[in-house]
């Protein structure tokens, strides 16, 4: 059977390659001129870096398997994270429940309320009674309003901005909390996060080679126009800027939402209108080549609000500055909206802005640590889940026939990441071909 494929990501090469490994014929169309999507990467100071940082958890066991079937298991490294916050000129490190003890931006009673909650959330089983309470008004509920100033709204604001932060389920912090408790063996062990040698590149490129090696085709800065279904259940794409049209059993579409509705022909006005109520928070990072280390911390989450960006991810701090010719790799991130100054700014209007800020982490920095910084945009980088987020998904089965949705805006109650992806894609090429083989 012959199969399309939308997008070279993790989605669309996971789906790509158990097709191909079936024997089937598979196109795969990318509109980008690389492979890797948003877990794509770039050179810098020598090695290759994703463009947004990435790690795994201990737990993400899907795309670990399938880091082994192709030879790629012994390749993950786990590392001790280490999380903190930066708030009030200090920096408070999270390793473990005693240092909750030490959290002075909130009183004794409340550090333990905290950790209590924290707990609380770790158990909760029927995390669907969450789904149409925001977390603001949960957390509020059960712990009051000073803990969720102090440590849960920074967390929301900076992942969905000022105009989403308080419509987020509760449901979303609960697999949030979920996935990061379960990267630890208890919770007084240290989180550890895996990471490939030869950055999540070497997955990627590893995949589509042996997608190619099971005669499956990518077509890189290709791409798709139009999409429609046909009488006889074909699925006809137009292909590239020569508009070519050709047919397929069945296609699998890893676009956003919004991109998906405006390429397909023929689908219900219901569906369309699942498709344009997933909206999206688009990332911007700044990636600082530094002379010296910034802090000693992997993730800084950033509650002074006089700084203008909400997350310092010091990569090196989790994976070693010597795969980059011992300089220190530091990812200032913010997710905005598209039509925020700071999303419209260019790189060195956006560094410039940054700048000053870096003393308050770290009063040594000076300009001169800086060896060299990138500027990356990535668009529809985030659904933004809100209350009752889960009753609008689309489905993946678009109602027109054979025709595949497997895109971010579907991983849920966790938060998308390229695990849950490589799950999904898995799961639509077993659903694409067992429909067509019980036609
Ligand atoms: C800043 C940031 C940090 C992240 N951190 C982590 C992390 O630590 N760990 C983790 O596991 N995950 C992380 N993620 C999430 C992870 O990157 C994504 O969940 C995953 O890569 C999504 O894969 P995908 O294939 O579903 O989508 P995408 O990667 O978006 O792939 C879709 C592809 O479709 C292509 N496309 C779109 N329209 C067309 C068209 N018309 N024709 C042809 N091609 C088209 C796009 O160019 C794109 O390459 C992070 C994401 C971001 C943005």
């Amino acid at each position: 059977m012959k199969f399309g494929i939308i997008g070279a990501g993790a989605t669309g090469l996971a789906a790509a390659y158990d097709l191909s490994s079936k024997g089937h014929k598979v196109k795969i169309y990318e509109a980008a001129d690389f492979i890797g999507g948003h877990a794509s990467t770039f050179q810098v100071a020598g090695s290759e870096l994703e463009k947004g940082y990435h790690h795994w958890f201990t737990n993400d066991t899907d795309i670990i398997s399938l880091m082994a079937e192709i030879g790629l298991e012994e390749t993950i490294k786990w590392f001790p994270s280490s999380v903190g916050t930066f708030q009030d000129g200090e920096i408070y490190k999270f390793l473990s429940p005693f240092d909750l003890m030490k959290y002075k931006p909130l009183g004794v009673i409340d550090r333990i309320k905290m950790g209590i909650s924290s707990l609380q959330i770790r158990y909760i089983k029927e995390w669907q009674k969450l789904e149409s309470i925001s977390a603001k008004e949960w957390l509020i509920r059960n712990t009051n309003i000073k803990i969720y100033a102090a440590f849960w709204e920074p967390m929301l604001r900076g992942k969905f901005g000022e105009e989403n932060h308080d419509k987020i389920s509760m449901a979303w912090i609960w697999g949030k909390m979920t996935t990061r408790f379960a990267s630890r063996k208890n919770i007084f062990t240290k989180e550890v996060l895996g990471y490939p040698n030869g950055s999540f590149s070497h997955f990627f490129g590893q995949l589509a080679k042996t997608c190619e090696l099971n005669s499956a085709e990518i077509f890189l800065s290709t791409q798709i126009k139009r999409i429609r279904g046909s009488n006889s259940g074909e699925v006809l794409m137009t292909i590239g800027p020569q508009e070519k049209e050709e047919a397929f059993d069945a296609v699998i579409s890893s676009t956003p939402s919004h991109v998906f509705n405006r390429l397909a022909e023929g689908l219900s006005n219901e569906y369309r209108s699942k498709l344009l109520n997933v909206k999206y928070m688009a990332a911007v990072l700044i990636i600082l080549v530094l002379e010296y280390p910034l802090s000693d911390v992997y993730w800084l989450n950033i509650a002074d609000r006089s700084i203008p960006f909400i997350g310092l991810i010091e990569h090196t701090n989790l994976v070693g500055s010597e795969r980059y010719g011992n300089t220190h790799i530091v990812y200032l991130s913010n997710y905005l909206s598209e039509d925020h100054e700071l999303y419209k700014m260019d790189g060195s209007e956006l560094f410039d802005s940054y700048l000053p800020h870096l003393k308050k982490i770290n009063p040594d920095f000076t300009v001169e640590w800086v060896k060299e910084y990138h500027h990356h945009k990535i668009p529809n980088a985030q659904p933004v889940v809100d209350t009752n987020y889960g009753k609008n998904i689309p489905a993946h089965q678009t109602g027109i026939q054979n025709l595949y949705l497997a895109n971010t805006s579907q991983v849920y109650p966790q938060d998308r990441g390229t695990n849950y992806s490589v799950a999904m894609g898995r799961k639509m090429a077993h659903l694409a071909l067992s429909n067509l083989k019980n036609k």
